[in-house]
């Protein structure tokens, strides 16, 4: 909350400066904005969880003008700029062979507790937000939370589990607060460095019976 305040008090006294290279005048310029708009979507290695296989497309490379934007979006209070992050990426969803007449959650990947209290909100769940617009019949939905630690060490201190359920458990690190009454989801992500993360998110939504279609990331640190 006092960032959000004290971004907002800056943004009066402060020149407005462009997020993606730094000049004055406009908080993302027509250059910046048309560099991101241009830069092609990109399919990053996907993954296979129960035997579907669930594609995973980047809306560009974390690097550049790209790079400086998301670090205005998450840290610097700019909650506008996740439309800019996403739109070219969103227009082609619906090219996908994703269920067009069926019901689709989009579900963000949660950022951590502390990350969110120092924010005051969630970049993944605007990012989620505005890809849920691009589609018909999808919504965005905060479904999937990071596991407390000590709930796992309170839950086995009284129930024991066998060795492969807590491994399991531990493994995720995610844990699903809805039943699937709608089971097509979108998984949406600001950056991803290693997938580790958006793959541990579609696993606990997998265990907890819903159907990963697809995979979306802001930005993606590209293997060297
Ligand atoms: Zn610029």
């Amino acid at each position: 909350m006092a960032n959000i305040l004290l971004a907002s008090l800056l943004a009066l006294v402060a020149p407005v400066r462009c997020s993606g290279c730094g000049r004055t005048d406009s908080a993302l310029c027509g250059h910046c904005g048309e560099l991101l708009l241009a830069e092609p979507v990109r399919e990053l290695p996907g993954f296979v969880i129960g035997g579907k296989s669930i594609p995973v497309v980047s809306a560009g490379i974390y690097a550049s003008a790209r790079r400086q934007v998301m670090l205005d979006f998450k840290n610097g209070g700019q909650r506008r700029l996740g439309r800019t992050l996403v739109v070219a990426v969103s227009r082609t969803l619906r090219s996908r062979p994703i269920q067009q007449n069926a019901d689709i959650l989009v579900a963000p990947v949660p950022s951590s507790l502390r990350g969110g209290w120092n924010r005051g909100y969630s970049p993944s769940l605007l990012l989620a937000r505005e890809i849920a617009r691009a589609l018909p019949n999808a919504r965005a939905s905060s479904i999937v939370v990071p596991r407390l630690r000590f709930q796992g060490a309170m839950r086995s201190r009284f129930t024991p589990r066998s060795r492969a359920t807590r491994l399991q458990r531990s493994r995720t690190g995610f844990s699903v607060r809805a039943r699937p009454r709608v089971t097509d989801v979108i998984v949406v992500d600001d950056v991803a460095v290693t997938g580790a993360t958006v793959r541990a998110v579609c696993g606990a939504l997998v265990s907890a019976g819903f159907c990963p279609r697809l995979v979306v990331v802001a930005a993606d640190v590209p293997d060297r």
